[in-house]
């Protein structure tokens, strides 16, 4: 091609921005559709009482040269190596994350840790015949008295469903060295680490993280893509693909039809087959079970205001606990200073996840506010300080649930889109994938490189 391709990229979340990004960098002329009013997807950052906060805590990490070439290149010195400091909330007292053996055995107790590795060792002597799904993996891999310890009240909370309805495709292709024996291994060598570092009673994960929140870096590929001609349209929905014949051809927008040489989509999945014209008969039957078995949670994100500086030192909680229905409290006072510049306040936000069938949900945001403030101060995690304004955010179906037999209905709807000329799915709700920013980084990178080599430049 003499002149630059014209390519659309659907969605300004990680993926399709870092598609655009690279595109717009080699030469071609790019156009965003983003639904929202806002770049990043669920990895932005907002503006919020003078402070700035992410959609729940976003940490990044990649071995991967090309992703870190990428993160360098965007950022230049704006970002650091960040402490996260997790903390697992139980009824009766918080443990470290990771955990340290010590501070395990000091808080549960010799007793229970003795049980708990008693039922590791019977589970290995006689494993479970077949691990089917994720409570299968679990107990496999941890024991029964872990998993219902540590593992199934908070993952039941998450997702909704007795793990024993879930696929063990959830514990993903980096857990398979996961087990009790390694998890203590992992313990003790942390621990040894920080003492030979001087630091007992720090237990740290590093990440990278952008100066000024996770969504800096997608204002800053977004900002790369228009510096080099591109646009990137906010509030603008795509309706629908122009194909001809197995060809797409362009996009229905708000903006009219617009035609295009090449169509890079991060929009879930389902429902971009859905309005495909034409469509046979047994792609019709798996769209139809789809919306039965490729369904996903929501988040209902409540954020509050709390008049001190010194809640306590966790980058976020997950709380191990049935006596509230709140999943995790991240406290941002704990990231970097840039987020909270000179206030003098914290900003907590407590997750609420659920189905949109639940009533939750729906909820008045004023009712929300009152369920968080009440559940913070269950915990006692305010310290007593006084709580202020409250602010809620709804991330819609932004959780995909691995159910037994998902890719079954999963594969041939991608195979389908796959069929198409012109085009590449992309992204977590693309590929309804469980996935992180990263992995959504190197499908974005993936894609540019077909579309460069389907069009010959
Ligand atoms: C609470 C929470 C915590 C997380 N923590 C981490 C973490 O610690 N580390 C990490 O790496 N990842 C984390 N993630 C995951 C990370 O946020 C996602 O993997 C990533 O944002 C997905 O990128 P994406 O571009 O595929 O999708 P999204 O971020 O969902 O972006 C897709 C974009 O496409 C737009 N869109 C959809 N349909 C259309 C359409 N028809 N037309 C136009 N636009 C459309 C949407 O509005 C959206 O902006 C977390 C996610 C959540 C919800």
């Amino acid at each position: 091609m003499s002149t630059p391709p014209r390519i659309a990229v659907v969605g300004a979340g990680p993926a399709g921005l870092t598609a655009a990004y690279e595109l717009a960098r080699t030469g071609a002329h790019v156009e965003v559709h983003e639904a929202g009013p806002a770049v990043g997807g669920l990895s932005r950052t907002l503006e919020l009482w003078n402070q700035r906060v992410d959609l729940g805590p976003h940490r990044f990490h990649s071995q991967d040269a090309r992703i870190q070439a990428l993160w360098s290149e965007v950022l230049g010195d704006d970002w650091g190596q960040v402490r996260a400091h997790p903390g697992i909330f139980r009824e009766e007292h918080i443990l470290d994350y990771p955990l340290r053996l010590t501070d395990v055995v000091r808080k549960e107790g010799l007793l229970e840790s003795g049980r708990c590795v008693l039922s590791f060792v019977r589970e290995q002597a006689r494993p479970r015949p077949e691990v089917r799904t994720f409570e299968d993996w679990l107990v496999r891999h941890f024991g029964p008295r872990v998993y219902a310890r540590f593992f199934r009240d908070y993952n039941e909370k998450f997702f909704g469903v007795p793990l024993r309805e879930l696929d063990a495709a959830l514990a993903g292709p980096a857990s398979k060295d996961a087990s009790l024996v390694t998890t203590v291994l992992n313990a003790v060598r942390t621990q040894w680490d920080n003492a030979r570092a001087g630091a007992v009673k720090e237990v740290t994960q590093d990440f990278a993280y952008p100066a000024h929140g996770t969504g800096m870096v997608y204002e800053r590929m977004a900002e790369g893509v228009r510096a080099r001609g591109g646009r990137v349209h906010l509030d603008s929905r795509v309706e629908a693909l122009e194909v001809q014949g197995q060809r797409v051809t362009g996009l229905r927008t708000p903006l009219g039809t617009l035609p295009y040489d090449y169509v890079v989509s991060s929009a879930p999945l389902a429902p971009l087959v859905a309005q495909l014209p034409e469509l046979p008969g047994n792609v019709r039957e798996h769209l139809r079970r789809a919306r039965d078995v490729l369904t996903f949670r929501s988040n209902v994100l409540v954020y509050l205001e709390v008049q001190s500086t010194e809640l306590f030192p966790y980058s976020w909680l997950e709380m191990h606990t049935r006596s509230v229905r709140v999943g995790r409290i991240t406290n941002f006072r704990n990231w970097v200073p840039q987020l909270h510049g000179e206030e003098a306040s914290s900003i907590l936000c407590l997750e609420y996840w659920c189905s949109h069938e639940e009533p939750l949900w729906s909820w008045p945001d004023a009712e929300l506010v009152a369920l968080a403030k009440r559940e913070l101060a269950a915990t006692g995690l305010d310290r007593g300080a006084p709580v202020g304004r409250g602010h809620v955010m709804r991330l819609p179906r932004c959780f995909p649930v691995y159910r037994p037999g998902y890719q079954d209905v999963l594969r041939p709807l991608r195979e389908y889109l796959g069929g198409f000329e012109r085009l590449g799915n992309i992204g977590r709700g693309g590929q309804f994938a469980y996935n992180s920013q990263d992995a959504n980084w190197r499908m974005g990178l993936e894609a540019a490189d077909q579309a460069r080599a389907a069009l010959g430049w």
